[in-house]
């Protein structure tokens, strides 16, 4: 796998592949410690495929255990510490890994060995200085990662995307972000978009300077971090960078080296456009979209003055090569140049379906008749200008929500989780371009004598034992009734009309 023959390459030089705080890990190491944990799992697997998972947020021996995994070829799941453990232990019982890396000690339960990261380095000492033969890389079509993204039914669903996937976005999104400077490592390895430092920067000898959730809570640590980091290439979702651009401090000042922002994931607005254009001239905007399930992007495009200065709302991308869209109407039957409709995928881009979930993959994924290649229903609206591609919003009830992909049902069927809520309804709160926040309201099974102020404190605490931070509603409110409408389901517009 090219990421792989890159390592070795570069393992060959004094390159630095990942500054974490005050540690760093040179391509050497990287190489010597992978094939060392591909060896571990050689010898006590064997044969056995089954993805291992990693538990942690941004240690730097997690890099070691992704690369040693595709190096005995195997996948591995990621899993942030964002994730409270009920979900990760869902995970774990959807994958029965044989394999476990905890970082934090959380206490799993699996039929597999669970190693910490003290356990994780004395396993595979004893095997530093093996090389493994490339015969068993990963290759093909065998899954390489599987990120779980939430599920409309309250459980993570995963999504598998193959060693070949992954190639074709190498060869995609390399025009766009060649170089060998300093790449950001601040997505958690998670979510899609951090594969293009892990795959796309680390094969060109990028070195990635990791941003973890800590720096991120301390403004002044951040800046302190950014400073420092001589960043070149700049990946991150537009939330992440709106939170840097409130400070007056970020600007070309603070990274003289920056060549490029790539976004990724959601909405770009105009605004944060004209801030980044001001606030550091020299430095390309790109705008990328993409799915998981379709390898994190398949659309590029430089921001230019002529697009930020138009009236249309900022462009999601052309096509990369080898990309196909399709736009289609309710029917399945391709609408008008110009008219808006469903965007669908056709690429080796798009991954093989839902992670045993037959009955979901079936929905959304097909293969095209022309191509014989995978296609995929994005679920999003768009519409074709020019040969540019313009993002409308979703069809259904995912939103975004800070970057990050959210099921509204996924929230729901965790809130009833909560003691004493009979029914939960939850209803985004946006500005007209992006969600700003979530609000919930909620049918008590009786009546609890609480302030509205306490029992929202309550109801977040033990929500957080079931959702990430980012999927707990900011407003909680109870209700005697929920509105219905014609239809007999719960009247979201007419919730939304109570929130002030
Ligand atoms: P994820 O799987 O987390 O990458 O989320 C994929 C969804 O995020 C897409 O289906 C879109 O709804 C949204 N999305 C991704 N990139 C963009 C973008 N550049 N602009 C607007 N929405 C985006």
């Amino acid at each position: 796998m090219f990421v792989l023959e890159s390592i070795k390459k570069y393992a060959m030089s004094d390159r630095i592949a990942l500054v974490n705080r005050e540690e760093t890990l040179s391509f050497a190491e990287l190489d010597a410690r992978s094939d060392a944990f591909a060896m571990y799992l050689l010898e006590s697997l064997g044969e056995d495929r089954t993805e291992i998972v990693i538990y942690g947020h941004k240690e730097t021996d997690i890099l070691p255990c992704m690369y040693g995994a595709l190096k005995a070829g195997r996948g591995y799941v990621p899993i942030d510490i964002t994730v409270p453990v009920d979900r990760v232990q869902q995970i774990v019982d959807d994958v029965q890994p044989k394999v476990i890396v905890d970082f934090y000690g959380i206490g799993l339960r699996s039929d597999g060995v669970i190693l910490s990261a003290e356990t994780l380095r004395d396993r595979i000492s004893c095997f530093l200085g093996c090389e493994v033969p490339k015969e068993n890389w990963i290759k093909g079509e065998t899954p390489a990662y599987i990120l779980f993204t939430s599920g409309s039914t309250g459980k993570p669903k995963g999504v598998p995307i193959t060693a070949a996937n992954i190639e074709n976005l190498y060869s995609g999104l390399l025009p766009w972000m060649t170089g060998e400077g300093v790449i950001l490592n601040q997505i958690s390895y998670s979510f899609d978009v951090s594969v293009c430092s892990v795959y796309v920067g680390m094969a060109q000898g990028m070195t990635l300077y990791t941003i973890d959730k800590q720096m991120i809570e301390n403004l002044g640590e951040l800046f302190e971090y950014l400073e420092r980091s001589g960043l070149e290439t700049w990946v991150s979702t537009p939330s992440f960078a709106e939170i840097c651009v409130q400070s007056a401090k970020f600007n070309s000042g603070l990274m003289p080296k920056l060549k490029r922002f790539l976004f990724c994931g959601e909405v770009l607005t105009h605004k944060l456009c004209d801030q980044l254009a001001e606030r550091f001239p020299e430095a390309k905007v790109i705008n990328t979209y993409g799915p998981t399930e379709a390898t994190v992007l398949v659309t590029a495009v430089e921001i230019t003055e002529k697009l930020r200065h138009d009236e249309l709302q900022i462009p999601i991308g052309y096509p990369l090569d080898e990309v196909t869209f399709r736009i289609v109407d309710g029917e399945g039957r391709d609408v008008s140049p110009g008219e808006q409709g469903e965007l669908l995928i056709i690429s080796k881009n798009v991954g093989p379906g839902y992670y045993k979930r037959p009955d979901l993959t079936e929905k959304v994924f097909f293969k095209d008749r022309e191509t014989g290649k995978r296609g995929y229903h994005t679920g999003d609206s768009c519409f074709e200008k020019d040969g540019l591609y313009y993002y409308c919003g979703r069809m259904d009830n995912q939103i975004k929500v800070n970057g990050f992909r959210v099921e509204v049902e996924d929230i729901e069927n965790n809130l009833v989780k909560v003691d004493n809520i009979a029914r939960a309804a939850v209803v985004p709160v946006s500005d007209g371009e992006k969600v700003q926040y979530l609000a919930a309201f909620v049918l008590l099974e009786k009546a609890d004598g609480l302030s509205s102020l306490k029992r929202s404190m309550l109801i977040k605490e033990r929500a957080a034992e079931f959702l990430p931070s980012y999927m707990i509603p900011r407003r909680i409110t109870a209700v005697e009734a929920f509105p219905l409408n014609t239809n007999g389901k719960v009247d979201k517009k007419e919730l939304a009309k109570l929130i002030k």
